[in-house]
């Protein structure tokens, strides 16, 4: 195979705030492989939480190289990604994005688009929620009314005044489903008052309230909460699922940390087994690494893959949200163009 890439810079149409900081962009990676003519695109989004950035991309790729260019049979993608995860190690994005474009190839070369090469059905995909950022509380009531397309909204808690936050977009919002994820913000006392009264507020369930790795907290917090309790930095790869089996009503997968679609499915399945929900979320990502996941989402019961409807601009067509449904399409592979 050719393999090439290009780091680019995506903006957000507002300042994105979470309980870590405010994001007004990102430098996101654009893989692309080619073989009997053939090419096959991925998306790298580095996040700086989980050890990586577009540097650290860059040079990850460059030790891939050569295993990625002596590949004869892109159809072979589980001893492709096994044979790359031992040459690296653990680098979530890069990995997603190589996976990506082996996927989005194997579906052009046969002509079929990914959802349907993995027997899903694009109607069984959930509606995806969009999230409004931290901000001031008029701010975030003012989002919310922009964001009136979206029947389900994921709002971004964990800092002083949450409670004005969350009214303010509650009032804006008074028959939408609400979200809320506090990005491993909160002290175990601090999550069971906030669960207490994100439930005052009507919210369905809350992500992450607690740092992403002390099991006796969470199962403190969890003995206590009035909604269930979603993880997404503590639930990386399959194998971080069954240490929270009893502990999490479901796990939020994302494939910029898991290494792509193929672990994004491993997971799906070990949740299940686990009797977990499963939510599949997104990091800011173009339509290109949105895609990846979008395929998925018949799979999941919850859906967060507001990425690219959360940029200024995107370089890229293809799976995009309607009024927060998956229009995935019949394009081959991930169905992806440029724009
Ligand atoms: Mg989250």
């Amino acid at each position: 195979m050719n393999i090439s890439w290009e780091t680019f810079k995506v903006h957000t149409a507002h300042p994105f705030g979470i309980s870590r900081g405010v994001k007004t962009g990102d430098d996101l990676v654009w893989f692309r492989l080619e073989h009997e003519g053939i090419e096959g695109w991925g998306e790298a989004a580095p996040q700086g939480y989980y050890g990586e950035s577009a540097a650290t991309v860059e040079a990850a790729l460059q030790k891939l190289a050569p295993s990625l260019e002596q590949v004869e049979d892109p159809f072979r993608l589980e001893s492709i990604e096994r044979d790359l995860r031992s040459t690296l190690g653990h680098n979530g994005s890069v990995h997603s994005a190589v996976s990506s474009a082996l996927h989005d190839w194997v579906g052009k070369r046969v002509g079929l688009p990914l959802w349907k090469m993995w027997g899903l059905d694009p109607a069984n995909a959930p509606l995806s929620s969009f999230t409004i950022g931290i901000d001031e509380p008029d701010v975030m009531a003012e989002k919310t009314k922009e964001a009136s397309e979206y029947p389900i909204l994921k709002i971004k808690l964990g800092s002083p005044d949450d409670e004005a936050r969350l009214r303010a977009v509650r009032e804006a919002a008074t028959d939408k489903t609400l979200r809320v994820d506090a990005n491993a913000a909160w002290t175990p006392n601090e999550a069971v008052e906030g669960i207490a009264m994100c439930a005052h507020y009507g919210v369905e369930f809350v992500e992450q309230p607690l740092s992403h790795c002390d099991w006796d907290e969470l199962a403190f917090v969890r003995a206590r909460a009035s909604l269930p309790i979603v993880v997404d930095e503590s639930s990386i790869i399959a194998t971080d699922i069954p240490k929270l089996d009893g502990l999490v009503d479901g796990i939020n997968i994302k494939l910029a940390k898991c290494g792509g679609p193929r672990e994004a499915i491993r997971m799906v399945h070990t949740a299940r087994a686990c009797g977990l929900s499963v939510m599949l979320g997104c990091m800011l990502e173009t339509t290109l690494g949105i895609a990846a996941a979008a395929h998925v989402a018949p799979l999941v019961d919850y859906v967060d893959l507001d990425g690219a409807a959360l940029l200024k601009e995107d370089p890229f067509t293809g799976p995009h949200l309607e009024a927060g449904r998956i229009i995935l399409g019949d394009a081959p592979g991930l169905g992806v163009d440029r724009a």
